[in-house]
């Protein structure tokens, strides 16, 4: 089974980040239109992980998204990692992205992706908060170490029941290859960028499980200006050292080039279902349960 998401959010952090450049919005839309179009061509439906002020200040994104018949999941309201919250911050910014999504859609949103993929073991009482907010499925967890969180820890990478003190989620790990003995993802962001297409193909035929993670900056052929030390520090929360900088601008803009090309030959040479889609077809009565 392979399972097709994207985070949709350039928008609104453009627009928080930038003031809103014009062109750059044009971008967005050009590029997404032309993401979605591909999408209908091939009657594939995705789950599109979406801001709930994405809804707010950009709701003709999110009504179009849903008018195509994809699911429209949560990618929390304003991408503030779940690291940076406590439990009231974490539950009152789910209850207005829901509420946010849910008001443009008319329709119930239940998966959910976390910024950054940012359900780590320091705050597994998300799973408690995002089951109270009524979130049915959940597709946060990158089981291997990564720059910025990362939940080494986690047992598998394929789906399953995570269960933390009472509450129940199902669970949409992001899938992992081993690289030169090292663990590490290749079905999206980065990683697909970064590899070559025969390999990812490859190893998405030969695994069970996939799921793809897409954002529309991964696609679109900009260049990511080199950031000073101070709007560095400000986006990444991290110290802006020279080589930090460096290493997060060769990250931002390896592989933009081909990489919509790249997308076009996965979707035609691979099935894709949403997340929405995966739930109904999966057998959970026998996978495994974590208790985390
Ligand atoms: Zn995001």
């Amino acid at each position: 089974m392979n399972i097709l998401t994207f985070d949709v959010e350039e928008w609104y952090l453009e627009k928080i980040l930038h003031d809103g450049r014009a062109f750059r919005y044009q971008q967005f839309d050009e590029a997404f239109a032309k993401v979605l179009d591909e999408l209908d061509r091939l009657n594939i439906k995705a789950t599109c992980f979406c801001l709930g002020k994405l809804a707010t200040d950009f709701p003709q994104v999110v009504r179009e998204i849903a008018r195509r018949g994809h699911e429209v999941g949560c990618h929390s309201n304003e991408h503030v990692w779940l690291d940076k919250m406590n439990e009231e911050q974490l539950l009152k910014d789910t209850q207005e992205a829901l509420k946010a999504l849910e008001n443009v859609i008319g329709k119930k949103v239940v998966s959910y992706r976390a910024p950054a993929f940012s359900i780590t073991h320091q705050n597994k009482w998300a799973v408690n908060v995002l089951a109270d907010c009524g979130i049915e499925s959940d597709a946060s967890i990158f089981p291997t170490s990564r720059d910025f969180g990362g939940y080494k820890a986690f047992p598998q990478d394929t789906p399953c029941i995570i269960k933390h003190e009472g509450a129940t989620l199902k669970e949409y790990p992001i899938s992992l290859t081993s690289i030169l003995g090292k663990n590490m993802a290749y079905s999206g962001g980065g990683f697909f960028r970064l590899l070559p297409y025969w390999l990812v193909s490859k190893t998405m035929k030969q695994r069970d499980y996939n799921i793809c993670y897409f954002h529309l900056n991964d696609l679109i052929h900009h260049r990511f200006e080199f950031k000073s030390k101070a709007e560095y520090e400000e986006n990444f929360k991290e110290p802006g050292t020279l080589k930090n900088r460096i290493v997060r601008y060769v990250k931002m803009n390896i592989g933009k080039g081909d990489a919509y090309g790249k997308l076009q030959q996965l979707l035609t040479e691979h099935e894709f279902v949403s997340v929405g889609e995966a739930d109904r077809l999966i057998d959970w009565g026998k996978v495994n349960v974590v208790n985390l």
